[in-house]
C-alpha cells in the first residue's frame, strides 16, 4: 500500500504512462514502497520533482538490427538501450540477448541498475540494453554477425565517458569480444567503452567471478551481522547455471556450504552429495550444453523437468541466480515451509511481490538483488578505473576490493534502514541508501 501523498501521485502517473509495462511497474512499485519514509524526511525531493524525473528514462533508444544467418536469410531483430539516469556517472549496465527482451524488461533492469550502481559507491549512472535475439542454436558465425550488426547502431549512442555497456543474460566474454571489435573498427578508438572484456584487451581479473562471489560475500556479511551465523554446514539451493550461478556455487562451497542444485530453463539437477562444479563448468562453459547432461554423468544425482520445481528442494539458504520472477508466492511458501530462512538474489528481480510478502511475513533474511548482485557491476566499475589508469590489478587486489564493497553495501543498507525506522530491513535499506545519493545529486545539478 502506497500511502505518502507524493509517492502515490507519481506512481499513479507511471501507471497511466507505462501501464503496459508490467516488469517496469513492478520494479518501480517495490522501490516506491520503501521510499515513503525517505521523501517524508526530504521535502526538497518533492520541490525538485525528483521522483517524477527518477521514473522517466533520460533517453530510450530503439533500433533495427539486420543480419544474415548461415542459410543466407536476412534476419531482423529489435535492439534497445535505455539511458536511465546519469546523475552520479556515465550510464552503466549490461546488454541482454533473450527472446523475452522488450521495452518493459529493459526499463525495469535499467531502473534497478540506477540504485544498484549507486550502492557500489562507484561513480556510475544507470542504463541497460539488449535485444530479442535468441542465441540458442545459433552458430558462432551467426552470433558474431549479430553482435557486429548490433554494435553498428549502438556505437553512436555509447562511449567511455557517456555510456558503458557490459554483459547480462546470454552476453558473456565471446559476445563482448565481438562487440568491442566492432566498436573499435568503426570508431577507431581503443577505450574502456565496454566492461567484461577479455583479459588480453583490457578486461579485469575477477570480473567473471564477481557477481557470484559478490553474492556470497554479501550473504556471508548479512548472516554475520544479523544472525551471528555463516555458510558453514548450510544446505544451499541455487537456480541457474550461467555465470552468476556457477561462481555463487564455487564461493558458497569454499565457505563451507553444501550446494545441492542448479538449473537451466528446461529443468534442474539435484545432487545430494553436493554439486560437482567441474562437471557444471564443463557442460556450460565448455560446450554450452544443457544441465540435463549432469545427471547422465554424475551417479546418484537426479534430473527433473521444470526449472521452477527447484524451489521444492529443502534448504537453509536459497540463491536465485536465473531470471526475473522465478520465485512466485507459492514457491516462496514452499521454501519457508521446508525450512529455508535466507533468500539472497543473484538474478535481477527474481522474486515476485507475493514472494517478497512471504519472506517478510516469515522474517527471512532477504537480500534484494540490487544490493546482493551488485558485485558484477562493481567490478565493472573497477575495470573502468583500470582502463583509465592503463594498468591492471591482480586477482587478489580486485577480489579484496569486491569483498569490501559488498560488506559496505550491507553496512550502508542497515544504517539507512535504521535511519528510516525499519531496523534490519535490507530491502528498504538498499532502496533508501541507493536512492538518496542519486536524489541529492539530481537536486544539486538542477532541473533538466
Ligand atoms: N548485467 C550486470 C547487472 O545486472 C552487470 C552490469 C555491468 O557490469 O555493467 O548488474
Amino acid at each position: 500500500m502506497l500511502t505518502e501523498e507524493y509517492v502515490k501521485r507519481v506512481y499513479a502517473q507511471v501507471e497511466r504512462r507505462d501501464g503496459d509495462q508490467p516488469e517496469f511497474l513492478q520494479a518501480v512499485r517495490e522501490v516506491f514502497e520503501s521510499l515513503e519514509p525517505v521523501v517524508a524526511k526530504h521535502p526538497e525531493y518533492e520541490r525538485n520533482g525528483v521522483l517524477e524525473r527518477f521514473v522517466e528514462p533520460e533517453r530510450v533508444v530503439k533500433f533495427r538490427i539486420a543480419w544474415t544467418d548461415d542459410e543466407g536469410r536476412v534476419q531482423v531483430n529489435r535492439g534497445y538501450r535505455v539511458q536511465f539516469n546519469s546523475a552520479i556517472g556515465p550510464y552503466k549496465g549490461g546488454l541482454r540477448f533473450h527472446p523475452t527482451v522488450n521495452e518493459s524488461v529493459i526499463k525495469f533492469l535499467g531502473f534497478e541498475q540506477i540504485l544498484k550502481n549507486s550502492l557500489t559507491g562507484l561513480p556510475m549512472g544507470g542504463g541497460k540494453g539488449g535485444s530479442d535475439f535468441d542465441p540458442k542454436g545459433r552458430s558462432d558465425g551467426e552470433v558474431m554477425r549479430f553482435c557486429q550488426a548490433f554494435m553498428t547502431e549502438l556505437q553512436r549512442h555509447i562511449g567511455q565517458f557517456t555510456d558503458v555497456p557490459a554483459g547480462d543474460i546470454n552476453v558473456g566474454a565471446r559476445e563482448i569480444g565481438y562487440l568491442f571489435g566492432q566498436y573499435k573498427r568503426i570508431r577507431d578508438e581503443y577505450s574502456g567503452v565496454l566492461t567484461g572484456k577479455g583479459l588480453e584487451f583490457g578486461g579485469s581479473l575477477a570480473r567473471t567471478e564477481a557477481t557470484g562471489y559478490g553474492l556470497c560475500y554479501y550473504t556471508q556479511e548479512a548472516l554475520r551481522v544479523l544472525r551471528n551465523d555463516s555458510f558453514q554446514g548450510k544446505t544451499v539451493v541455487v537456480s541457474g547455471s550461467g555465470n552468476v550461478a556457477i561462481f555463487a556455487i564455487e564461493k558458497a562451497q569454499r565457505l563451507g556450504a553444501k550446494v545441492v542444485t542448479c538449473s537451466d530453463s528446461n529443468g534442474y539437477v539435484y545432487d545430494p552429495k553436493g554439486i560437482d562444479l567441474d562437471v557444471v563448468k564443463d557442460i556450460k562453459l565448455g560446450h554450452r550444453g544443457r544441465i540435463k547432461e549432469y545427471a547422465e554423468r554424475v551417479p546418484g544425482s537426479e534430473y527433473h523437468e521444470g526449472c521452477r520445481d527447484v524451489w521444492t528442494v529443502p534448504c537453509d539458504i536459497a540463491l536465485p541466480c536465473a531470471t526475473q520472477n522465478e520465485i512466485d508466492g507459492e514457491s516462496a511458501r514452499t521454501l519457508v515451509d521446508n525450512g529455508c530462512t535466507v533468500v539472497c538474489e543473484g538474478a535481477n528481480m527474481p522474486s515476485t511481490p507475493e514472494a517478497i510478502a512471504v519472506y517478510q511475513g516469515a522474517k527471512l533474511l532477504y537480500g534484494p538483488a540490487k544490493a546482493a548482485n551488485a558485485g558484477g557491476v562493481a567490478v565493472s566499475g573497477l575495470e573502468m578505473s583500470q582502463n583509465s589508469y592503463r594498468l591492471s590489478w591482480t586477482f587478489d587486489e580486485v577480489d579484496a576490493k569486491l569483498k569490501q564493497i559488498m560488506e559496505d553495501i550491507v553496512a550502508n543498507s542497515l544504517d539507512a534502514a535504521k535511519e528510516y525506522g525499519r531496523e534490519g530491513d535490507l530491502m528498504l535499506g538498499a532502496n533508501a541508501a541507493g536512492f538518496v545519493k542519486v536524489a541529492n545529486a539530481m537536486v544539486a545539478q538542477g532541473i533538466f
